[in-house]
């Protein structure tokens, strides 16, 4: 079974009719996580977190170290595309480089594109580090937690800024390099079509926006029953943003664990996802299943989910979808 996990990674993630083909992509954390991307046949880093860089340490990453590693990450992966989303720190990841303030509801607050907008500099050195390394591979620049239109354009003034500045200093960047954000707050998902026009790209954050959709605190015990990927709602929110981007001409990815899941790579596929991002080791799971159907059926399917009224009708239809493909 492992070796016929092998055989898949240099395959693309293509339907077996030929009909439709999507991307497979890895989430990291640190340039360490790219020898296992690539070890298991990730087309691209779907999502780079950059949180780790900040982490367990008294200072902030200056410029020149985060460009080290941006630019580590980019050459390695090059030409495959590299999505570097900027700093989402708060909620359950905390600094002690910042003075966090103790908050009642952490997730519902200063955290993210939130507290980079506060803090302007921060946010322009990161854009600037990333900038600098789009110059040695195919980075593109992803903003978290985004819920409206104005924190996208506050986000591409600081960034235009950071260009601006790097022109000026005659520092090389990819004047072309793509910049989207993270569909992970249920407002973003619901004005999709709005957003559309003001993005290159979508991802998908299914992990938070999940929790935000459904109210259920991704890291409770208590309530973990109640965390449902396959909920009609997230669904209709999942199918509202890849039609959105679509019909502007844009692309949707998912970097949630939802992309991960080869249950769920049904739907995802028939729903016209584009790229999917998840651990690297997820890849061949994932890619197993699209290779298993044609576009057709994986249309159908999502069609025919769309239309059920529960999570476990849904899943009880897919797990039967899978048990065939057998
Ligand atoms: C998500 O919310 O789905 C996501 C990918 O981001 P994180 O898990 O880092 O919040
Ligand atoms: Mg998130």
């Amino acid at each position: 079974y492992r070796e016929e996990l092998k055989k898949l990674r240099d395959l693309p993630a293509e339907t077996r009719d030929g009909a439709r083909r999507v991307e497979l992509s890895a989430n990291i954390g640190t340039p360490k996580d790219v020898r296992g991307a690539l070890e298991n046949g990730a087309e691209g880093i779907g999502l780079y977190r950059t949180e780790f860089l900040y982490m367990d340490r008294e200072n902030l990453p200056d410029e020149e170290e985060q460009f080290q590693a941006y630019k580590q990450v980019a050459e390695a992966m090059n030409p495959r595309p590299v999505i570097i989303r900027t700093l989402d720190i708060g909620g359950d990841k905390k600094l002690p480089s910042l003075d966090m303030p103790e908050e009642l509801n952490p997730f519902l607050g200063w955290r993210a594109i939130r507290m980079c907008l506060d803090r302007p500099h921060i946010l322009k050195i990161q854009l600037r580090a990333i900038l600098r390394a789009s110059h040695y591979g195919n980075i593109k620049i992803m903003y978290p937690m985004i819920s409206g239109i104005d924190e996208i354009r506050k986000a591409n003034a600081i960034l235009e800024e950071a260009k601006n500045e790097l022109r000026q200093e005659g520092v090389p960047f990819d004047e072309n390099l793509e910049v989207g954000i993270m569909v992970e707050i249920p407002s973003a998902a619901v004005i999709a079509d709005i957003l559309a026009k003001e993005v290159d790209f979508f991802s998908i954050g299914t992990n938070d926006l999940i929790q935000y959709t459904l109210a259920v605190d991704r890291m409770n015990e208590k309530i973990a029953h109640l965390y449902e990927p396959f909920h009609p709602a997230v669904l209709r929110l999942i199918k509202n943003v890849i039609d959105a981007s679509h019909k502007a001409g844009k692309w949707t990815g998912m970097c949630g664990e939802m992309a991960g899941d080869p249950l769920a790579a049904p739907i995802l596929l028939g729903l016209g996802l584009d790229e999917f991002s998840m651990s690297a080791t997820s890849i061949s799971q994932v890619k197993k299943v699209i290779r298993s159907l044609t576009y057709d059926q994986a249309k159908q399917i999502a069609a025919k989910a769309l239309e059920m009224e529960s999570a476990d009708e849904i899943k009880k239809m897919l797990h039967e979808v899978l048990e065939e493909k057998e």
